[in-house]
């Protein structure tokens, strides 16, 4: 493993233009399940019936019941070692941008400053019929949020069957392209068109390093070198690499 750790971070110490994917899985040690763990939220909520928009424009108020666990993990959850050992490495110079397809905020609290949302963020409810929008702190207090309008409000976050919001999408799809190295962290992959990120990146030349507790789809066929373990110990001991290559010490 220390031979891969190292091999990784001498693609991060070179590349000019490195990117980060992170997925579920960046956030899973911080208390909040992905979509695969065997309990949790979503044992209880079917994505594909609860995160679609279909769904929450036919009944809001049962969509609110999972929005509300995940609301209150989200409002009690602090970044760990791989949020915060990405926005060191950003700090450094050796990462230019995140790309994360969460909403739980944890990568700005880990210290990252260019932080590209793809599925959006929960920190605002907006009212699908009349346009305004609220702070999902000040509606904390209500378990169905409504607009002053009366209808239900929904979180900025993209349901399944909903569009990516398109400067996040075209930003990144510009980035990939120009991408030296590619950090892929807790990810399956599946969730399009977020999925083309890596392919994309691969295309322009990018090494592509990925960061999983367990392989997925892109290991055998665009991985350059994948590093199998928890996401926090992982990037921790990437970041310290990269740190003693770069010559600094490891406080
Ligand atoms: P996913 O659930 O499909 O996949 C998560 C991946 O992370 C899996 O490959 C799993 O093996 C890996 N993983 C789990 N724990 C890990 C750990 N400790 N260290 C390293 N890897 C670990 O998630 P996805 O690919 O992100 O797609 C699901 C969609 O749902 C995305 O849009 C996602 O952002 C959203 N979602 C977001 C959150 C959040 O904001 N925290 C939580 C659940 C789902
Ligand atoms: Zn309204």
């Amino acid at each position: 493993m220390e031979e891969l750790i190292n091999q990784a971070a001498r693609i991060l110490y070179n590349s000019k233009m490195t990117l980060a994917l992170t997925g579920a899985g960046i956030s899973v040690e911080s208390g909040i399940p992905d979509f695969r763990s065997a309990d949790g939220l979503w044992s209880r909520y079917d994505p594909a019936e609860y995160a679609s928009i279909i769904s929450f424009r036919q009944n809001p108020e049962k969509v609110w019941n999972m929005l509300r666990e995940m609301d209150d993990l989200v409002a009690n959850v602090e970044p760990n070692k791989a949020h915060i050992g990405l926005g060191e490495l950003e700090k450094m110079g050796f990462l230019q941008y995140i790309i994360t397809q969460n909403i739980d905020n944890l990568h700005q609290a880990g210290g990252s400053k260019n932080v590209i949302e793809y599925h959006g963020n929960s920190n605002t409810l907006s009212c699908l019929w009349c346009g305004k929008r609220y702070s999902a702190k000040e509606k904390r207090g209500e378990f169905t949020p409504r607009c002053e309008c009366s209808k239900v409000l929904k979180p900025d976050v993209v349901f399944f069957g909903e569009a990516i919001p398109p400067e996040a999408l075209n930003r990144s799809f510009q980035l990939a392209a120009s991408a030296q190295a590619l950090l892929i962290v807790g990810t399956s992959a599946v969730v399009s068109p977020a999925n083309t990120i890596p392919s994309i990146a691969k295309n322009a030349g990018a090494k592509i390093i990925e960061v999983n507790k367990e392989k997925t789809h892109l290991t055998k066929t665009i991985t350059d070198v994948f590093l199998m373990g928890g996401a926090g110990e992982i990037v921790s001991n990437l970041v310290d690499a990269v740190k003693k290559m770069a010559g600094g010490h490891n406080s």
